[in-house]
């Protein structure tokens, strides 16, 4: 295991519950992410920028609101379109915040119609870059509030979990939903997710249309950047 475990989980929070238990900015150190820059594309771990710094990786199906999710995040389409560009769908893309400071924008195919054989490659590159990333603090996995826990989000989660990586889960397109049922939906994955066996597994609920959720998922991954190489 490269990953040291006092780097993500053991430091003082940052953040604390609002009253629908998302956890808001507690003065954490703001971080530009509209400053969000792309870097590369990398196939495989052998491919990625330098394992410096600390990184924070999305994941999610085809359609899961990956792209909308970074862009409401980044404030800006660039970024999200980059990664849809032909060619770099099935590749991480990297994105500096800063120096020694990315977000990864990792192949969500859910729907890929490619031979068996071709999937298991990616699965592989895939759960090879979980396990051995050792700038790679955390993962945010998207699923769409109305269709969770899906087997790609199964696969995600038990790769996470062997990797002892903690995971951020957003339920995205809430307001697709009720008020009601939105919470009795992240409750229940809550729940599910406990069940995993991961390190360390937090869950909200997120809409890139209203905004809802954003400055809790902020909060979030400033948590697991807060440790940067390079102060600023
Ligand atoms: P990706 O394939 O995971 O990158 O998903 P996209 O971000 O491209 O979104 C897939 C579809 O869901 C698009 O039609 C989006 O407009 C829609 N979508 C994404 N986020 C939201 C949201 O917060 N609310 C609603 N209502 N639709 C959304």
């Amino acid at each position: 295991m490269s990953r040291d475990p006092s780097q993500s989980g053991d430091q003082a929070p940052t953040t604390a519950p609002d009253a629908v238990g998302n956890h808001v900015p507690q003065g954490s150190r703001k971080i530009d992410y509209h400053r969000a820059v792309f870097l590369k594309s990398a196939p495989t771990l052998a491919d990625c920028p330098p394992d410096q710094g600390v990184e924070v990786a999305f994941a999610g199906r085809s359609n899961a609101g990956k792209s909308s999710a970074l862009n409401a995040l980044t404030r800006q389409g660039k970024l999200a379109r980059t990664s849809k560009t032909p060619g770099r769908t099935r590749l991480m893309n990297f994105f500096a915040l800063a120096p020694g400071q990315r977000l990864v924008d990792l192949p969500g195919y859910g729907y890929a119609k490619v031979p068996k054989a071709m999937k298991a490659e990616w699965d592989q590159h895939l759960a090879h870059y979980l396990r051995a990333r050792s700038s790679l603090r955390g993962l945010v996995l998207l699923m769409d509030i109305r269709h969770p826990l899906q087997t790609f989000d199964q696969h995600m989660l038990a790769w996470a979990a062997e990797a002892a990586l903690p995971v951020h889960v957003l339920l995205t397109k809430a307001d697709k939903l009720n008020r009601g049922p939105a919470q009795a939906t992240l409750l229940g994955v809550r729940r599910e997710v406990a069940r995993v066996g991961l390190t360390e597994v937090t869950a909200q609920t997120f809409s890139a249309q209203t905004g809802l959720g954003l400055p809790a998922l902020e909060a979030r991954l400033s948590d697991w950047l807060a440790d940067s190489a390079d102060p600023p």
